[in-house]
């Protein structure tokens, strides 16, 4: 398929989602909240489901996480425009708490679910690299109950051919208290991402 009617179908595939109830997370999410970024992205990084600003954004990894996406990625020296970027989960799961909405984390048949948008874009997209962004992710990927810590630093495969690294969510890097550790956690974040890089050139 050229890429102009891969772009095409991506679009429509936004759009389509938009409409989606495959699962009850549409119910009280803003918006759906679909991949950015070109079809043949050599890297596709896939996070669990937008947060509270991406909800209203309607936009992937616009939120803190993302911040810490894109300061991995410009250590690397890597555009975040020229890879794609989304969501194993397409709508926010929150847990209503006073004003706020607390991130509550999406279940197997959320994720199951949800899968059928995520097999589109790797369809169109054809990454040669895809980069789970912690354990719900890999477990959509994968297919299968994961343990992040045992997978991480490994190239894996998908059933579509392409690669996997699988490294840690950025909210979990946010989330470490202690300064020293979250310095060491966004270092490791950061290696992860260069493998994964240096791996998608070479394939
Ligand atoms: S979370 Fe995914 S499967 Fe569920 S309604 Fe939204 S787009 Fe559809």
């Amino acid at each position: 398929m050229n890429s102009d009617l891969a772009t095409r179908r991506l679009h429509a595939a936004a759009a389509e989602a938009a409409q989606c109830t495959r699962c009850p997370l549409y119910r009280d999410a803003t918006q759906v909240v679909f991949g950015e970024g070109p079809v043949g992205a050599p890297l596709m990084f896939v996070g669990e489901q937008p947060g509270d600003k991406e909800d209203r954004d309607g936009r992937p990894f616009v939120g803190p996480a993302g911040r810490i996406l894109d300061a991995a990625l410009a250590e690397i020296g890597l555009d975040r425009g020229a890879a794609y970027v989304t969501n194993a989960v397409k709508h926010f799961k929150y847990e209503p708490r006073g004003k706020l909405r607390l991130h509550k984390q999406p279940n197997r048949g959320e994720v199951q679910a949800c899968r059928w948008w995520l097999d589109r874009e790797l369809a169109l997209v054809q990454p040669k690299l895809v980069v789970a962004l912690g354990v719900t992710a890999a477990r959509a990927l994968l297919d299968r109950a994961v343990v992040l810590s045992r997978l991480r630093g490994q190239s894996l495969e998908l059933t579509g051919g392409q690669h996997l690294i699988v490294t840690v969510h950025p909210s979990a890097i946010l989330r470490m208290r202690d300064e020293d550790e979250r310095h060491d956690a966004f270092r490791g974040f950061v290696d992860d991402i260069r493998f994964a890089a240096k791996l998608a050139k070479a394939a």
